[in-house]
């Protein structure tokens, strides 16, 4: 089955020199050139997939009329025909890790479509919860989100540094934690942190060099709480120190890379990414049958809404018992 998590590469990414989007000029203009070439998976016109996707399906699920995932990467399959596909497709553009995303003609509108971010998530349903966008590469392109909330906001995972994203979310009230699901997903957490002056939580059991500085560490099992909305649920198993932010009035679990459904809409683990124990991780899975939430927004995979708790415990104890069949 594919998945909707990228391939962890280990070649060195160069960055796009596209202006305007948070990434610095290249290295080296040679490579640079070879590697923005414009897949052959591509239909013909204005928008392309470069030969650098990493295959993370963001655009896939940001704009799913454009992209599609063929032989492995992301491609063009139709160009946008109207005004609101191609805000989309912009979206994903400046949201892509790699920069992968490129029109042959300058989009006249990109700065306003830079200026589209954060995006809110559902403004009826999940009101005060946005999609960051600006994916970054060194979080394999998860999904950041934040959180509006009177007792202060909370920026779930890291985005890429873009000043432009920094001084939208200080409009919106700036970030008072930053919550890291995991250590994969942390990025430039560090230049949040120095700009935005929020303090970083983190599990200590995925504390590495690169965070040793984070301001909260949680210890053992938990769960803990961020005031009386979020619960923090320790969810071990995709890493030892994976934990979910569970939103209790708004009903929202965010899962990192814990818990999700794969492009295919099928629930996953992403098993062949786990780092730490798989039997863990669907024990981690069992506790949701106590939660009562209705929304995921993972960082990796697609998000899902429920109809209801009953539909989400009947979801969670199928996916449960098809495991363990296959165990
Ligand atoms: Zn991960």
């Amino acid at each position: 089955m594919a998945s909707s998590f990228p391939k962890y590469r280990s070649a060195c990414p160069v960055p796009s020199p596209t202006r305007n989007t948070g990434r610095k000029a290249p290295a080296s203009v040679t490579v640079a050139s070879s590697a923005r070439q414009r897949r052959s998976q591509n239909v013909e016109g204005d928008f392309y997939v470069d030969k650098r996707c990493i295959d993370c399906d963001t655009c896939r699920w940001m704009a799913p009329e454009t992209f599609t995932r063929i032989d492995r990467q992301s491609a063009v399959s139709r160009q946008p025909s109207h005004g609101e596909e191609r805000i989309k497709a912009l979206q994903a553009l400046l949201s892509c890790p790699t920069g992968s995303i490129h029109t042959e003609k300058p989009a006249k509108e990109i700065l306003e479509v830079q200026m589209t971010f954060p995006l809110p998530v559902d403004e009826q349903k999940l009101p005060g919860i946005y999609l960051c966008g600006f994916h970054s590469e060194k979080s394999y392109g998860a999904a950041p989100y934040l959180i509006v909330h009177p007792d202060g906001n909370i920026l779930v995972d890291s985005p890429r540094y873009t000043k432009k994203l920094a001084d939208k979310i200080k409009i919106l009230g700036g970030v008072r934690y930053m919550f890291l699901t995991h250590k994969d997903d942390v990025a430039d957490h560090e230049e949040w942190s120095k700009h935005l002056n929020c303090k970083r939580i983190l599990h200590s059991r995925d504390v590495e060099i690169t965070t040793a500085d984070v301001e909260m560490q949680l210890y053992g099992d938990g769960p803990w709480n961020i005031g009386t909305d979020f619960d923090l649920i320790h969810t071990p198993g995709h890493t030892e120190g994976s934990v979910c932010l569970y939103y209790k009035p708004l009903g929202v679990l965010f899962t990192g890379d814990h818990f999700a459904k794969s492009e295919e809409s099928e629930f996953d683990i992403f098993a062949i990414y786990n780092k730490d124990s798989v039997s863990k991780q669907l024990d981690s899975v069992e506790k949701f049958l106590e939660l009562d939430f209705k929304w995921i927004l993972p960082g990796h995979g697609r998000r899902v809404e429920f109809r209801d708790m009953q539909e989400k415990n009947s979801a969670i104890e199928e996916f449960l018992l098809r495991e363990a069949a296959r165990a």
